[in-house]
């Protein structure tokens, strides 16, 4: 029986071998910055430089918004061309969220679905083309999680609004081409319908960036001081920034989906078959087989988790619950991995080993369990979110917003 099957159509099975070829040959002399394309702590300028660099060259070809239209700089291309990209990327450690090193690839999608012709004709393309870093700015000094109760005004005054207020836990390197953010335009009016998404220059005058050294990197926080922001930069018309914010809130809480594996069952294995403890290899011990057995069965339920959400979202049936669902646990196997590798290691866990990269380092992963439990929102925001798309404790299941 012949087990070496074609699954791709010819085109597709084409395609794939040009990626394959492309990668190679842009990935060669790069291959130890294998996995940097994602979130990493050590600003290390090398890994930045590579990222970018790779962002743009992927942007040229259409490829890092490979389904996105051919007039705002996409490829035009189908959904089997992205599973290619994100699967033969991810073999290289690159996954296509983070090659940017901005929040672009959350941002572009809601600007395809609220933006006006005219906005998605001038801020597209070079988003689409990896030329420009953007952050997302939501995240005020009185808490993050409500992020509805915006003090950071935006004022109307003739063809500008004028914004003042402050961001915090903001961004990454600078500098920052655009700042995407939510302000509140009327504080006359309602909660959730007082407010505005703007899609602010980060050059104008009035904005000041100040660095924020945290457990998990650098982020800043951003004060704006009179700025007065274009009126044309006001993303999905008067007051209603609270639905752009609900597309944008679906994508960054794993209603976007993913495809790509983590790497770092891979070396824990390796570490327990090297390592010996009494004269005996780590991997003998039998409590030692189990914690990765829980491992592998988690990690692999994350990304189970991850791509059925890719794919809710790629035909257009929005989960009901997916997005949360899947961040919850996967923040929550992140805690337990970093729990477990330190029964598996004991302190050799709280070691940094700069010699790789931080995603599949030991002490990053006990690190990031807590540290990252903040990040876009927290658990008890998964968990509402979670309850009230299932129905729980409510008569009505509220329904998901709408993506794209
Ligand atoms: C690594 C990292 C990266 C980040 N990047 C960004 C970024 O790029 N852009 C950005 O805008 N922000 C960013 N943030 C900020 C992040 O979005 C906020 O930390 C998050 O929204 C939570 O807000 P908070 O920290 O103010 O906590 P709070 O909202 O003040 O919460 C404090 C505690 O109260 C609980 N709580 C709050 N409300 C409820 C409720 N209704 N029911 C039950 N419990 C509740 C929370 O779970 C938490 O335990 C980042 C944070 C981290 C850690």
């Amino acid at each position: 029986m012949d087990f070496n099957v074609e699954t791709d159509p010819p085109e597709i099975a084409a395609f794939r071998k040009e990626v394959r070829a492309w990668l190679q040959e842009n990935m060669r002399g790069s291959e130890h910055l294998r996995w940097s394309a994602s979130w990493s702590t050590r600003e290390n300028e090398e890994e930045y430089k590579f990222r970018r660099n790779l962002a743009g060259k992927l942007g040229k070809k259409g490829w890092l918004f490979p389904t996105f239209p051919v007039e705002y700089g996409g490829a035009g291309l189908t959904i089997d061309h992205q599973l290619v990209l994100e699967t033969e990327l991810a073999n290289d450690g690159i996954s296509l969220n983070h090659v940017f090193y901005t929040l672009a690839r959350i941002v572009a999608p809601v600007m395809l679905k609220w933006g006006t012709e005219e906005q998605k004709r001038e801020f597209l393309p070079p988003m689409v083309r990896g030329e420009v870093s953007v952050w997302q700015v939501l995240t005020e000094p009185q808490g993050g999680s409500d992020i509805a109760t915006c003090y950071t005004k935006a004022i109307r005054d003739g063809d500008h609004y004028v914004v003042n207020g402050q961001k915090t836990m903001v961004g990454y390197h600078h500098p920052p081409e655009f700042l995407w953010t939510l302000v509140c335009t009327d504080p006359s009016r309602p909660r959730h319908e007082n407010l505005g998404w703007l899609h602010i220059p980060g050059n104008l005058p009035g904005i000041t960036i100040q660095p924020m050294y945290l457990m998990m990197g650098l982020k800043n926080t951003v004060f704006f001081d009179d700025v007065r922001v274009p009126a044309k930069y006001l993303v999905g018309g008067e007051n209603n920034g609270w639905r752009v914010a609900n597309t944008h809130l679906e994508l960054e809480h794993g209603g976007e989906g993913r495809v790509g594996t983590d790497p770092l069952v891979e070396r824990v294995v390796e570490y327990c078959q090297q390592t010996r403890v009494g004269g005996k290899p780590l991997m003998e011990d039998e409590k030692v087989r189990d914690f990765i057995a829980d491992m592998m069965i988690e990690l692999h339920s994350v990304s189970l988790f991850a791509r059925r959400n890719f794919w809710h979202r790629f035909v257009r049936e929005p989960h009901p619950y997916g997005g949360a669902q899947f961040r919850y646990y996967q923040r929550m196997v992140r805690l337990r991995n970093g729990e477990r590798l330190q029964q598996i290691m004991g302190y050799d866990a709280l070691a940094p080993n700069l010699s790789v990269h931080e995603v599949i380092d030991f002490e990053y992963v006990v690190r990031s369990g807590p540290g990252q439990l903040h990040g876009g929102g927290t658990l008890d925001t998964d968990r509402l979110v979670f309850a009230r798309r299932a129905g729980l404790g409510r008569p009505t299941k509220e329904k998901p917003p709408e993506t794209i």
